[in-house]
């Protein structure tokens, strides 16, 4: 059984013992009405299996939402507070949000508003939201194309993790959610980066352990750094250019768009290939990265036009949050630094490196 962890002032659980722990708390607390917040998917898939493992007689509201990004914004949130009020919601119900990052992090901030915030439970089914959006309490929705540009810090009153979940999710979404893994690794810790270079090891019993210490990783960071100050940026790391690529890759109708984890993936490489440059990481183990990268992900093609149009986006998006292009860079694996900046020359340089 693996540890439950202690975050700021909530537990995550793990497996069946978080199955323990929530039906204990359901028992202790007097909630006056409980709401479980699903996508089309995750009712489908999560949702029976769940509501097997409740030992209590509740009766439980489900609320359905559209699944995707596209659905993350306030018009869903508003529909979500009117059916709470409708079906008799008061300070005393509570929320658990089952379902990926876009359930938890609309349902969060949906429960955090909600007559001045209720309490609400994660239970993350996607490999990103059980190994990044589990930890670290930012909640909120997009406005537009502004990702996230809504929202609060809040926690949940707990956290269950149960990778049974994964069996139904799609392998492509399994695969975009282990970049934030390596990224953990890449980061912060080089033992769990070499334990990871084999992409194979999703499908392993060893899963349960590999996500276990993501968020031990993730939640060792955010403990010193809760309004992201200073450190707490290092998990931006991959995320500058990589969230730049992820939306032109929306935006442009030529182009198959990129799944998050797959744009992180190249803006890992072009970090890694900065960081040889800025910060003397060590070429061998720039190779090793993209190496490792390409054989979690397929190589992307960018033309020339690509480059600058790129750049662009990623100024763009930064103007947007009053902020100058600070690069998260690596010393070495397992050890990075931030508020690094890069020339638009280095960064074309990068993604010629990329290329071949
Ligand atoms: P998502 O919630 O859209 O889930 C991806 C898809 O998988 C959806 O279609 C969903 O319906 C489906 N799905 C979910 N669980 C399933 C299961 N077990 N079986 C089958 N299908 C399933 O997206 P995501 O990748 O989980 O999360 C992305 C979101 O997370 C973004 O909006 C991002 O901003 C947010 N995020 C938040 C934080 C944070 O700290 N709060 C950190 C990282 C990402
Ligand atoms: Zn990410």
């Amino acid at each position: 059984q693996l540890q439950s962890i202690h975050c700021s002032d909530y537990l995550i659980h793990f497996g069946n013992e978080s199955y323990n722990q929530l039906n204990k708390h359901l028992k202790d607390t007097n909630y006056s009405t409980i709401f479980i917040l699903v996508d089309e998917n995750t009712h489908n898939y999560c949702l029976p299996y769940f509501m097997s493992q409740i030992t209590g007689d509740y009766n439980f509201e489900i609320i359905e939402i559209d699944a995707g990004e596209e659905f993350k914004n306030l018009e869903t949130c508003s529909g979500v507070w009117s059916a709470l009020s409708e079906l008799g919601a008061d300070r005393k119900s509570l929320i658990i949000n089952l379902g990926g990052g876009v359930i938890t992090d609309l349902g969060g901030f949906v429960a955090s508003t909600f007559m001045r915030g209720i309490n609400f439970i994660n239970v993350p089914t996607t490999l990103l939201s059980m190994v990044d959006a589990s930890v670290g309490g930012k909640t909120g929705v997009d406005l537009g194309l502004l990702k996230n540009q809504v929202g609060v810090f809040n926690n949940p009153v707990m956290v269950l993790i149960d990778s049974f979940y994964l069996k139904t999710l799609p392998h492509e979404q399994l695969r975009s959610g282990s970049a934030e893994m390596l990224k953990h690794g890449l980061i912060y810790d080089e033992e769990y980066w070499n334990k990871l270079k084999d992409p194979a090891v999703l499908n392993t019993k060893l899963i349960d352990d590999l996500i276990h210490r993501s968020v031990v990783i993730k939640n060792e960071i955010v403990l010193q750094d809760p309004h992201e100050g200073g450190l707490r940026k290092i998990v931006n790391f991959g995320h500058t250019l990589g969230h730049a690529i992820e939306t032109y890759f929306l935006k442009n109708d030529d182009k198959k768009s990129l799944l998050h984890g797959e744009a992180i993936a190249i803006g890992m490489i072009l970090a890694a290939y900065l960081s040889t440059q800025i910060e003397n990481f060590p070429e061998k183990k720039l190779h090793e990265i993209k190496s490792t990268m390409l054989s979690y992900f397929n190589k992307v093609d960018f033309g020339k036009d690509d480059y600058a149009a790129i750049i662009d986006l990623m100024k763009f998006d930064k103007k947007n949050s009053h902020g100058n292009i600070n690069f998260v860079l690596l010393k070495n694996t397992g050890q990075s630094v931030f508020d690094k900046k890069v020339s638009n020359e280095l960064i074309i340089k990068a993604f010629e490196f990329y290329k071949n």
